[in-house]
């Protein structure tokens, strides 16, 4: 995508190019409306960049995350979709516009459209920080062969961490499971992850702290129920424990719920005038793919009508 128009006021600014925001720009851009979009990178794709096969995803065959998002940023390479490629620092309210502000840029838009989604959450124990790129990991595809052979812990019972365990299996030795609770992933992954010799599960458990100096050696494990703790020995840990919601250059007024979470009504519109919220930074978001577009197309079409284009 390339700079190719400036303007005073934009129809539409959507902030983040994710799958939702990616999505939210080619509607935009669809509908005639003036659209910029910021992703302060390195690439686009949010969550879904390093995936390597994407599941519930509706195409003719196997996708990337890297795919869909390059298919999506190719369509938008063209006259109409400004791509500034910074993070954006400020949403502010300037008379009947909004004011989006990042390092280097300060534009005015009829119309925002929030879709910076949620970042991976990290475990927050002792040595994780130090052993990040030493062992700790939250990318299979893109660490996954550095753990050829060898043993892995993969925290998590959600979507990300069993899709993310099976890629690992396909390589280590084994990968061991730490969930707290039952799992919340689909069937589809815990019935895959159950049929796989070298998948075991450490049940009602979680990481307290991740062992090693010069690379991980091990994880502490703590029994949730009993709290007896124990060292597991392993070379990779990859933690999949949720998301957080980037929400902190929206203004105060901006509704959130208790996670944090924009709240919007049924039609994508925040408590703010003019500002939409979609995909995984929405309360109430559907937690997938095909999601983040529909609520990308709804929330473009309200844009539109509102504008009256
Ligand atoms: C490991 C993993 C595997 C998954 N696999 C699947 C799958 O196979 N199928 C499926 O349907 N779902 C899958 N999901 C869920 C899916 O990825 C998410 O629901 C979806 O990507 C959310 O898209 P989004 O655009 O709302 O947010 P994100 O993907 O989080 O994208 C947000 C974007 O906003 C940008 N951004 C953040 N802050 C700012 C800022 N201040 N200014 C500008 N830009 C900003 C970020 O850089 C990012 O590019 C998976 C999730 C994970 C973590």
């Amino acid at each position: 995508m390339t700079s190719r128009r400036r303007r005073d006021v934009w129809d539409l600014v959507v902030i983040g190019g994710g799958i939702a925001g990616l999505t939210a720009a080619w509607h935009g851009m669809r509908r005639g409306l003036a659209t910029a979009l910021f992703e302060p990178g390195p690439g686009y794709g949010g969550q879904v960049a390093t995936v390597n096969a994407l599941d519930d995803w509706p195409a003719t065959g196997p996708v990337s995350g890297v795919e869909l998002a390059a298919t999506l940023a190719n369509a938008l390479d063209g006259e109409v979709v400004e791509a500034m490629h910074e993070s954006v620092a400020a949403v502010r309210v300037e008379g009947e516009h909004l004011r989006v502000e990042s390092a280097t840029h300060s534009v005015r838009s009829r119309r925002v459209i929030a879709a910076s989604g949620a970042a991976l959450k990290s475990l927050g124990v002792t040595g994780e920080g130090a052993l990040r790129g030493k062992g700790v990991s939250q990318c299979a595809h893109c660490d996954g062969g550095f753990f050829r052979n060898q043993d892995v812990v993969v925290v998590g019972g959600g979507d990300a961490a069993l899709q993310e365990a099976l890629v690992l299996a396909g390589v280590c030795r084994s990968v061991t499971i730490v969930a707290r609770s039952r799992l919340k992933a689909r069937a589809a992954y815990t019935e895959r992850a159950a049929s796989k010799t070298n998948v075991v599960f450490v049940w009602e458990s979680e990481v307290t702290a991740v062992l090693g100096e010069a690379g991980v050696t091990g994880v502490r494990l703590r029994n949730v129920k009993t709290g007896a703790q124990t060292d597991y020995p392993c070379s990779g840990v990859f933690p999949f424990i949720g998301v957080a919601a980037e929400t902190s250059y929206l203004p105060l007024q901006v509704k959130r719920n208790a996670a944090g979470l924009v709240v919007t009504d049924g039609e994508m519109r925040s408590s703010l005038p003019g500002l939409y919220a979609i995909g995984a930074l929405r309360a109430g978001y559907g937690g997938d793919l095909v999601s983040a577009a529909g609520e990308a197309a709804l929330a473009v079409a309200n844009v539109t009508r509102e504008l009256s284009l």
